[in-house]
């Protein structure tokens, strides 16, 4: 039975803008024709605004997990020292990759609920004089957990002890949604995915890499042929690819780098701050629950991981969401499984969408047997967008 929309919430894939949908609904085409490079080509120059950096992006056929793949066999060598943080499924994920790919990990395990250790990080690097550690690693939004960590942090510590690893940040669900700065920061790999702020559905990824890491590119000599760097310069700069591209992606890509250059990155982050300042206000609101991120200077304005009360399984909020009220919320992953349920709030969202999903949460919550009072998150939620000016607002009055 279909009685009218079904809802998603969750932090990746996000809602597709329907401009993004239509633009993709196009024919079939030559990937090889003389004219491709007219629609691949303006591609790159905006995809490097959103990163904001000079150098470099490729696209792969593929989600974000290829782009990590991408950054790591193009640029180090099996048994390269590497140093790691682990604080929720995502940055673990990353951390089993490496030492699938045989890299020598240091992995330093925090609190999930918290980021990337800065302090930690400066101990073992500053102990590391022959500067054997190759690449520093950062999940800048952890999306498990609903932390953002400090990346230009990573840099100072760095910068600070004249480390000359290589930077690589995971910006799958972050960047395009909240504050990215791949030059600034002097990160060298920057690692997104085209289903998160880039409101597209997935099978795109994309990778920041800086003129440092295309030098490292020359001496890495780890095993790589579908994501070999080396093969897509051949081809980019024409506007072409080594293997079969994902046409229609693009043309969905081209619609979204549109949409994003309308709004405006800065106030696409404004909006998602507001945004998920709406939704922190609902869970403050909700007797028993919590953040999973457990200090206001890791607050994810993408994505808002909620522990629920001891007593309520969060499967069961999940399950009502989505079968009762046709509303899917991001499961908890691993560990928080039954503890925790996540809202995403990044992408083509709004005021109202964000109203509805909290509506949504609080009756499964409630139904789930969570002692919150009906319509005391909507509220408070209500209460914060009502008080403050919202960047979409100042749009629509344009
Ligand atoms: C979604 C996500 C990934 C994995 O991306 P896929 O597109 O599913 O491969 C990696 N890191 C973070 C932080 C993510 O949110």
């Amino acid at each position: 039975m279909r009685n009218g929309q079904t809802h998603l919430f969750i932090p990746g894939p996000t809602n597709i803008p329907e401009a993004v949908r239509q633009a993709m609904n196009v024919p079939m085409q030559d990937m090889r024709a003389p004219d491709f490079g007219d629609l691949t080509l303006p591609l790159f120059p905006g995809l490097k605004k959103v990163f904001k950096t000079d150098s470099r992006v490729f696209m792969f056929p593929g989600s974000g997990t290829g782009a990590w793949e991408a950054a790591i066999s193009n640029t180090l060598n099996t048994g390269d020292k590497v140093l790691m943080s682990r604080f929720g499924q995502f940055s673990h994920l990353w951390v089993d990759m490496c030492e699938r790919l045989g890299l020598d990990v240091v992995c330093i395990d925090v609190d999930w609920g918290k980021g990337v250790p800065l302090d930690e990080y400066a101990k073992v690097l500053e102990a590391d004089k022959t500067h054997e550690i190759k690449a520093v690693f950062a999940t800048q939004n952890e999306t498990a957990t609903g932390v953002t960590s400090d990346i230009a942090g990573v840099r100072q510590v760095l910068n600070a002890l004249d480390h000359p690893a290589l930077l690589f940040v995971d910006g799958v669900s972050s960047i395009a949604s909240i504050d990215f700065r791949m030059d600034e920061w002097g990160i060298d790999l920057a690692v997104a995915g085209s289903q998160k702020g880039f409101m597209m559905p997935a099978g795109l990824s994309m990778l920041g890499v800086s003129e440092k890491a295309l030098e490292a590119h020359k001496s890495g000599r780890m095993a790589r042929c579908y994501f070999s760097f080396e093969d897509m310069l051949k081809m980019n700069d024409d506007g072409y690819f080594p293997y079969t591209p994902p046409t229609q992606l693009f043309y969905g890509l081209k619609k979204s780098l549109e949409l994003m250059e309308e709004e405006g990155l800065e106030n696409i982050f404004a909006r998602h701050n507001r945004l998920a300042e709406g939704v922190r206000c609902a869970i403050a609101a909700w007797e028993g629950c919590r953040l999973c991120a457990d200090d206001t200077k890791w607050h994810s304005d993408t994505v808002s991981a909620i522990v629920v009360p001891e007593d309520v399984d969060a499967k069961d909020v999940l399950s009502i969401g989505y079968h009762k009220y046709r509303t899917s919320f991001g499961a908890g992953l691993a560990r928080l499984s039954g503890k925790v349920f996540r809202i995403g709030h990044l992408g083509d969202l709004n005021e109202v969408m964000c109203l509805a999903a909290l509506g949504a949460a609080e009756i499964s919550l409630y139904e789930a047997g969570a002692h919150i009072e009906l319509g005391s998150g909507v509220a408070a939620a209500q209460a914060h967008f009502a008080g403050t000016a919202g960047a979409s607002m100042k749009i629509a009055a344009e």
